[in-house]
């Protein structure tokens, strides 16, 4: 059993090169843990007398475990000291440990099915499947920081893989006869190759900073001081809103009622802008031409505005906004204008065929509107473009 298991709080070790593959070492043992059960791989030192290496990366395979060096002094001897990025990895075992007990808790008051989870510093994220509500985070984000603060032993057992009973396992994730079990007193056992701390107390406290849905629901949290680091800007901002608001019973009800006058506003702002936004006009050689750089109005009011204007008579509208970069041209005349070949000149992003939208770069947005506008012109009056 290599030493990241037989002692996880190992922060250095002698050891002795056994096989060296390109920049890759393999020792006699190591305190580096090669990453698995959603934990990514340790980094630290390899050093000796007369050398330094950064070991930047741990891998196993079937021939043992790889250390890929990067030599910072002198050059790798056959003998030397291991030495752990102890603080990323003791977080790591913190957040990991703290990921099964926060999981556990969630499934005690919802129902959930656990899909992978991804650890990192200072955020890491559990993916599970089934519906989870903002209340139920908050109740098992309770239930875990209670089997936090009872400081339950946790301890690792061999069992072989018919005799797993009631521990979580994904037996379609296990190769080997023998599993190991990371058990959490009566709390919660799993089937996990993890690090992980001795005592529930270690994790120091958990914190689920957002659900976010995705494909899956993803759980973001962080434990211990980054977890606290949290509370506190929560906190802070939280005081911050309500002042801003000037609101002291409920935020939420209050932001909901925000939202909703939003989106009505933004609704009204649509209609209007479809009903009554003007363009200006100019008649070229009987076909009229409308356009407008104006930054006012909702845009697709305006675009729809423009349709519907361009399905009732024969025009050119050219719709141009500065702020977002954009041009737009609606074109009923049945005139080709192949805009490919002016956008590629004026090395510029658009697409488009009766209809064309072309990015421009604020900064040139002036010039190419106007270039815009007299190729129109042109094209109308059947001059060559
Ligand atoms: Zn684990």
């Amino acid at each position: 059993m290599p030493m990241y298991y037989e002692d996880p709080y190992l922060r250095e070790l002698k050891v002795r090169v056994i096989s060296r593959r390109g920049d890759f070492i393999k020792f006699d043992d190591t305190i580096l843990f090669p990453g698995g059960g959603g934990q990514p791989h340790d980094t630290g030192y390899f050093k000796g007398d007369s050398f330094l290496a950064r070991i930047t990366d741990v891998r196993k395979d079937g021939d043992g475990i790889w250390h890929r060096i990067e030599i910072l002094e002198g050059e790798p001897g056959d003998e030397g000291t291991l030495i752990l990025d102890w603080e990323r990895r003791y977080y790591l075992m913190k957040s990991h440990t703290g990921e099964h007990v926060l999981y556990r808790s969630l499934e005690k008051v919802s129902n959930i099915k656990f899909v992978k989870v991804e650890f990192d510093i200072p955020e890491s994220i559990l993916f599970v499947e089934g519906n989870v509500t903002l209340n139920e985070i908050e109740r098992a984000e309770n239930i875990a920081n209670s089997i936090i603060g009872d400081k339950i032993q946790v301890t690792i057992e061999k069992r072989s893989i018919q005799d797993t009973g009631d521990v979580r396992i994904r037996r379609d994730r296990i190769r080997d006869e023998e599993v190991r079990i990371v058990r959490i007193g009566d709390f919660d056992s799993s089937a996990c190759s993890g690090i992980h701390v001795k005592d529930t107390g270690e994790i120091g406290g958990i914190y689920v900073k957002r659900l976010r849905y995705s494909r899956y629901n993803e759980i973001i949290f962080m434990v211990d001081s980054e977890a606290r680091r949290e509370i506190e800007f929560s906190k802070n901002e939280y005081r911050r809103i309500r002042h801003l608001l000037n609101e002291y019973s409920s935020i939420t009800e209050r932001i909901k009622n925000m939202k909703e006058e939003i989106e009505k506003l933004r609704e009204d702002y649509f209609r209007i802008t479809e009903t009554m936004f003007s363009f200006e006009k100019k008649i070229v050689d009987n076909v009229n031409v409308y356009y407008t750089t104006a930054e006012i109005g909702d845009f697709k009011g305006i675009q729809k505005r423009a349709y519907s204007i361009s399905e009732s008579e024969r025009c050119v509208i050219i719709i141009g906004r500065k702020s977002m970069g954009r041009v737009e041209v609606i074109n009923s005349t049945g005139i080709d204008f192949s805009w490919s070949e002016f956008i590629g000149e004026r090395n510029l992003k658009g697409g488009g065929k009766v209809n064309f939208m072309i990015s421009v770069p604020p900064e040139r947005f002036e010039s190419i509107f106007n270039e815009i506008m007299d190729r129109i012109e042109k094209g109308i009056r059947g001059s060559p473009l």
